[in-house]
């Protein structure tokens, strides 16, 4: 094939992207909402909307599953000889909509305003989906490369069956690259490639003092409640600064990235007079270093209070634990801390509930130098960082883990504004722009590598 200038390639892009973002409008039209039941007519409408789309840019494309699960889609077009194949992954999956009254325009019905689309899924992850497609859309037949694409319908309950559909069907997803795109930018203007993702282990605390409740007034001031241990217990978690106190947690480095305290506040929503805690930059704080939070506690309501003391309380907390780390290590070091603060001898129990691996992936090879310096022509000369991420992502894992030998990069069309899984979902229509641009000129570069 005869490779195109970048200039080429800009143009292709523009000449498609009002009917990709046509595609993308009616897919956000479709209620494929997988955590509900009554929606899995919906999740088969859409994995078939999707399949269409693929199949009408020439390539050979399957609905598959594996035992129950979500429908996924499978396409493929070959490359010229010689070159690489990538793997385009994307969901065509959303988060429930919640409360439609919530919403300043209908969730299921995209409407633009103020250069975003907004709608339920119109970022997280159909424009995953629809930057894929801009991309394939724009090169036609003349792919630089071979090019799968796997688009899941299952990432918003946990990708319950993404491994046992890897071991039935993985040869099919097998790539030299695979560009996962259901991650976020930086900030408009400023890429980002995500290479590291806390872990999470959450776990149930119960804390026992009595065998049965008992009269406050009779027993009050000699023997404990459980509340008044919990509470103790749970307060020890962190110090004065609000730093994790658990020993032998692990910390690792973090890019040095600007995150200045106005914004930090503005998009955490910390209320007027309210401090933050723990140490470090603020990117280490949220990317590469653990942190605990209670996020539920059972115990008797205020509603349903008596002057008893409480025999046994439970709380859950839940805990980030940084790339470099593991869920089993950092539930032993959690369990050893609950257990060496338990006050008065209370029995103290904790129990594994769930939780992900951390992940750090290797952020260097020609893939990520192509798709550095793809990043850095689409976004007119700012050139990515490398971003962490908070939160966990479990399939980046398991692609990592089964397919080894590949590349994994993670990129993504959301910015700070997107309000995934939130009301009022919105993607910021030029920067998808940018990202269809970044994706292909990456492709253009991995056919000449
Ligand atoms: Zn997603």
């Amino acid at each position: 094939m005869t490779s195109s200038s970048p200039g080429d390639l800009r143009a292709a892009l523009a000449a498609v992207l009002p009917s990709v973002r046509a595609d993308l409008e009616q897919l956000v039209r479709i209620p494929s909402v997988s955590a509900a039941p009554e929606h899995a007519d919906d999740v088969e409408a859409s994995a078939e909307a999707t399949r269409a789309l693929f199949a009408a840019e020439g390539f050979d494309t399957q609905i598959l599953r594996s035992g129950g699960g979500a429908p996924a889609v499978l396409a493929h077009k070959p490359g010229p000889p010689g070159t690489p194949t990538v793997l385009l992954y994307a969901h065509h999956d959303v988060q429930p909509e919640g409360d439609h009254d919530a919403w300043d325009s209908s969730p299921f019905e995209p409407t633009e305003r103020d250069g975003r689309l907004y709608g339920r899924g119109a970022a997280d992850d159909k424009a995953g989906i629809a930057a894929h497609l801009a991309a394939v859309r724009a090169l036609g037949d003349a792919l630089p490369v071979g090019v799968k694409v796997f688009v899941e319908g299952e990432e918003e309950i946990g990708s319950p069956t993404l491994e046992a559909f890897i071991g039935e069907h993985g040869s099919l997803l097998e790539a030299d690259v695979i560009v996962i795109a259901d991650s976020g930018n930086w900030d408009i203007g400023e890429p980002a490639l995500t290479t590291r993702l806390r872990g999470l282990v959450r776990a149930t605390l119960e804390v026992r003092t009595l065998r049965h409740g008992v009269h406050s007034g009779m027993f009050g001031g000699v023997v404990p409640d459980a509340l008044m241990a919990l509470t103790r217990v749970l307060a020890s978690l962190h110090d004065d600064d609000g730093s994790v106190a658990v020993a032998g947690l692990v910390t690792s480095e973090a890019a040095d990235v600007d995150y200045p305290e106005d914004r930090l506040a503005h998009e955490s929503g910390l209320a007027d007079g309210v401090r933050t805690i723990g140490t470090g930059s603020y990117v280490e704080r949220m990317w590469t270093k653990p942190s605990l939070t209670v996020t539920g506690i059972d115990a008797p309501s205020t509603a349903a209070a008596s002057n008893t003391l409480v025999p046994a309380a439970t709380a859950m907390i839940s805990m980030r634990i940084a790339p470099g780390d593991t869920c089993e290590a950092a539930f032993e070091r959690l369990q050893e801390h609950v257990l060496a603060h338990a006050p008065w001898g209370a029995q103290v129990t904790l129990t594994y509930a769930d939780g992900g691996d951390p992940t750090t992936l290797d952020a260097t090879g020609p893939a990520y130098d192509a798709a550095r310096e793809a990043m850095t022509a689409a976004w007119d000369g700012v050139a990515p960082i490398d971003m962490g991420v908070g939160g966990s992502i479990p399939f980046i894992a398991t692609f990592a883990d089964a397919f080894p030998q590949a590349s994994v990069l993670v990129t993504g069309v959301e910015d700070p504004d997107t309000r995934a899984h939130g009301t009022n979902e919105g993607l910021h229509l030029a920067e998808w722009e940018r990202a269809c641009l970044a994706e292909v000129l990456l492709l253009a570069r991995l056919g000449e590598s």
